[in-house]
């Protein structure tokens, strides 16, 4: 059945399956041989909507999903997705019992979790992947630990460790020297591992921007998030694949002001010249950063507007003025393409500061996620399970 749009909010993002299969498939294309995809879908596939995405994933393609969380991970397994699954972690003790049950690969990121697993792995299997700090500093078995770390190992002998990572901190910087010294790191600390006896043959380190930049060991596996996003991963790249995501709204209010009119919170902005501004159905709340008050732009007819005043919890105000006939119910495009015009993640995160990554994972709960491929539509939106009629009891 096809979703009723008309009576749903009209603020809504757009996700085009067709795209992330493309862009799913054009990574695992450019892979060096022996070498497979891990797709990132952590954080509801930074807002794409991960259970959804995950179905899409073929497994001729994605050898692997991982997440940040073992709830994340449970989602994708109650959801019936079958494909092998990896938490990035850290996970606290007390999942690591739902996490072995469900068949979910554990990313170990330090000594302490590795006691934790070891402890568990007493009395049943678990399988994890160990990661190595090789210059992140943040998560991951240092050169340091490693001594205590075989050693827990050897006294574990149910804790079956599937693979060896690590992170790059500087990657999306091809002039950046660090990744290779982060590479060199991690070969070391994997011949160290291999002479004590720990030899898993799968090794992971590439995120997007390493394997858009091809630094991958041929055999090796990659975790990749943004670029199957269509979000640029490199600092000065031309790598990009396609944006999945069309954020839209429309136009709700039109209004004609005389110049010199306050408009929004704090009066900001006043208008200068006889103005025509629009009110949009959507906000701070929604994802739309209180950041872009005015400084950010939207589509309107195919044409940029400013964004004028501060943005408001549920509402923002474009000044309209120069868009010739403007009408309520004009479609508004807030991230994505309209006509010729197109704002991406990557102009909005420099208006306010920020990358791609956390434009994408803003877009709040509160927008429903409309799903398009070929010509299926659906939509998932927090609301679906509330049906407005038991509220006005009109079926009664
Ligand atoms: C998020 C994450 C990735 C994916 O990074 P992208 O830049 O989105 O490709 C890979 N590995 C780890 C450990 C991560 O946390």
């Amino acid at each position: 059945m096809a979703p009723d749009l008309e009576s749903m909010r009209p603020t809504w993002a757009e996700i085009d399956l067709a795209a992330f299969e493309r862009n799913v498939a054009a990574v695992a294309g450019m892979l060096p041989q022996g070498s497979r995809l891990i797709a990132v879908l952590k954080a509801d596939a930074y807002g794409h909507g991960a259970v959804e995405l995950a179905r899409h994933c073929r497994p001729e393609l994605v050898a692997m999903i991982a997440t940040s969380l073992l709830e994340e991970a449970l989602e994708l397994r109650h959801a019936g997705i079958e494909l092998p699954l990896l938490i990035l972690g850290p996970i606290p003790a007390e999942q690591i019992p739902d996490a072995a049950g469900n068949d979910i690969a554990i990313g170990v990121v330090g000594p302490e979790e590795l006691a934790d697993v070891a402890a568990f792995a007493k009395t049943r299997d678990v399988t994890v992947h160990l990661k190595l700090d090789s210059g992140m500093g943040r998560m991951g078995i240092t050169e340091g630990d490693l001594s205590a770390a075989v050693d827990m190992l050897r006294a574990a002998p149910r804790v079956r460790v599937a693979g060896i990572y690590t992170h790059f901190a500087d990657a999306d910087d091809p002039s950046d020297p660090h990744t290779d010294a982060q590479i060199r790191t991690f070969g070391r600390l994997v011949q160290l591992l291999r002479e004590r006896g720990i030899d898993p043959q799968l090794h992971h380190l590439a995120n997007s921007a390493a394997t858009m930049r091809h630094v991958v060991t041929p055999g090796d596996w990659v975790r990749v998030g943004i670029s199957l996003y269509g979000g640029e991963p490199l600092v000065d790249g031309h790598s990009r694949l396609e944006p999945l995501m069309r954020w839209r709204t429309e136009i709700a209010r039109l209004k004609t002001l005389p110049a010199g009119s306050p408009v929004g919170y704090g009066s900001t902005f006043r208008t200068t010249r006889p103005s025509m501004i629009a009110t949009l159905p959507v906000g701070y709340a929604d994802g739309y950063n209180r950041g872009l008050s005015n400084r950010g732009e939207a589509l309107v007819r195919g044409r940029r507007a400013p964004v004028v005043g501060r943005v408001s919890m549920d509402l923002v105000t474009l000044d309209v003025t120069d868009i010739h006939d403007v009408a309520v119910g004009d479609e508004v495009v807030l991230l994505g393409s309209q006509g010729p015009e197109t704002i991406s993640a990557e102009e909005i995160a420099e208006r306010i500061g920020t990358i791609s990554y956390e434009v994408f994972c803003a877009v709040s709960a509160r927008v429903p996620r409309v799903y398009r491929s070929g010509r299926d539509v659906f939509v998932r939106s927090r609301f679906d399970r509330y049906d407005a009629r038991l509220v006005t009891g009109s079926e009664r």
